[in-house]
């Protein structure tokens, strides 16, 4: 059961093999076993599982059930579930229980599925190793030593583990993708403005972008079909017909044109990351696909490009955690601007804090033409490049991170190091568009390696169908570490 895909899972709740009760309580028991170790879930509700569970019951015996009723989905702490504790890994919220349903849960819930917990996470997403999490360092379950990656680290680590059957994510520079690749699971950030960022709660809302993290390509494109959709209080969702993210699972692959960018296939990546997508790569041809060679020119702006967007963008965002309304207050002040002082001090963690201090700097007068213009312009000329090389490609493939997991505390005093994780994945969030994942075998001590492939916007069919033959053919996405 605890390998079952979604769609296996999905058969046996509508042919009444197992209740959503049952599988509920089965996936509960088994994280109250393994979660003290891997520190995946912030809060598990037992109780609110559980009713959602018994609603879904309700819905499958009235001949209501659609393709995820029932099943047990863990949700990121970023999104805002009505009724529950809602922190995105930060003392900041360690006592806010939201009233109300971010979209993306709202989606969830209109589907039947139930929210099996809140996943752990770096703190306001803000990280690649879940380190920076009020709520502890979460570990990585192939190698207790290792990091899961972040900011999505409880996701990625609960998938992996199979403390959940799927789980959400966020990802605005990476935070979907690095994580899924370290934990050997499949994740995808979709077009820029397919899902709702409602009750999401912000880091850089010009790249943030929610998406699903499951073991297989198949299970994505059922998750997908419930996250994406309008929604109008998000003024940048967009309003497209519906799509059904799993019509194109089954093409051929015969001509796909698979482009390789120099810049990625380059010094940096290991020895063990590059022979892994080496043989991905051969698989890929076996399938029927080309390989041909493109160019990036602008691919090692994306680093610095994103580190003064995102930062800027979060220092505008988390102006509004001042103690006042919501979230974590001081105990003792002397007047307002000192409540103010001391609970952004005691409320916010201290890469939180650098990011703050670097977005406020980069849009202060007198700095903002030489560092927030700039980037602006970089991160258009970043955009180009990708327009240029889809005229040669169909689909870009290339390494998803330069290295396999890291050890815990490795990077955590080394804050460039640490951003350096998002090489690859970055340039996807500056331009909106779309990208993933895979499991593509093991390196380094046995650590999980992850293909990643870029598509074009709104390409998600394609990109689903390109990663699900490669899976109809291998076994990586297959293999658990529990
Ligand atoms: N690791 C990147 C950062 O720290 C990306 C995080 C994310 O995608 N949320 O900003």
């Amino acid at each position: 059961m605890f390998n079952a895909s979604l769609k296996q899972l999905s058969d046996q709740l509508a042919g009444k093999k197992i209740s959503s009760t049952e599988l509920t309580t089965e996936f509960l028991k088994r994280i109250k076993t393994l979660n003290p170790e891997y520190n995946a879930f912030i809060t598990v509700n037992e109780d609110m599982s559980l009713a959602q569970a018994r609603a879904a019951d309700g819905m499958i015996a009235a001949g209501k059930a659609s393709p995820l009723t029932g099943i047990p989905i863990a949700q990121k702490d970023i999104f805002c579930a009505k009724g529950w504790l809602t922190t995105c890994g930060s003392k900041m919220l360690s006592n806010f229980v939201s009233p109300y349903d971010a979209g993306v849960i709202e989606r969830f819930n209109q589907a039947g599925a139930v929210n099996i917990g809140k996943t752990n996470m770096d703190e306001f997403a803000m990280g690649s190793s879940n380190e920076t999490s009020y709520y502890g360092i979460v570990k990585n379950p192939w190698d207790i030593a290792a990091v899961p990656g972040g900011s999505s680290g409880g996701a990625a680590c609960a998938v992996a583990a199979r403390l959940a059957p799927a789980a959400t994510g966020t990802d605005t520079g990476g935070s979907i993708r690095q994580p899924a690749a370290l934990c050997g699971i499949s994740g995808i950030k979709p077009t820029y403005g397919l899902v709702s960022r409602y009750g999401m709660i912000a880091f850089a809302s010009s790249l943030d972008q929610g998406g699903p993290m499951a073991k297989s390509a198949e299970d994505l494109a059922l998750l997908l079909n419930v996250m994406v959709g309008f929604d109008a209080r998000d003024s940048t969702s967009l309003q497209r017909d519906a799509e059904d993210y799993a019509r194109d699972l089954q093409k051929p692959l015969t001509g796909l044109r698979i482009g390789l960018p120099k810049e990625y296939f380059a010094e940096g990546m290991s020895g063990d990351v590059a022979r892994a997508l080496e043989t991905a790569l051969d698989e890929y041809r076996k399938l029927g696909a080309q390989t041909v060679e493109i160019s990036l020119p602008n691919a090692s702006l994306a680093i610095p490009v994103y580190y003064v967007l995102a930062p800027a963008e979060a220092s505008s965002n988390l102006s509004r955690f001042d103690g006042v309304r919501y979230g974590y207050r001081a105990p003792s002040y002397t007047d307002l601007a000192d409540m103010y002082r001391k609970s952004r001090a005691q409320g916010f963690g201290a890469e939180v804090k650098r990011r703050i201090l670097i977005g406020t700097y980069v849009l202060s007068h007198g700095y903002y033409d030489a560092y927030y213009i700039k980037a602006q312009k970089l991160r258009r000329l970043i955009a180009q490049d990708f327009a240029q090389a889809y005229q040669q490609c169909d689909i870009i493939m290339g390494p998803t991170t330069p290295t396999v997991a890291f050890n815990l505390g490795e990077k955590s005093g080394d804050p460039i190091q640490m951003y350096l994780s998002d090489i690859y994945t970055s340039a996807a969030n500056l331009t909106g568009m779309p990208a993933m994942s895979i499991p593509v075998g093991f390196g380094d001590k046995n650590r999980p390696i992850g293909l990643h492939i870029i598509g074009n916007y709104f390409k998600e069919a394609q990109m689903l169908n390109v990663a699900h033959q490669y899976q109809q053919v291998t076994g990586w996405h297959l293999q658990s570490p529990v």
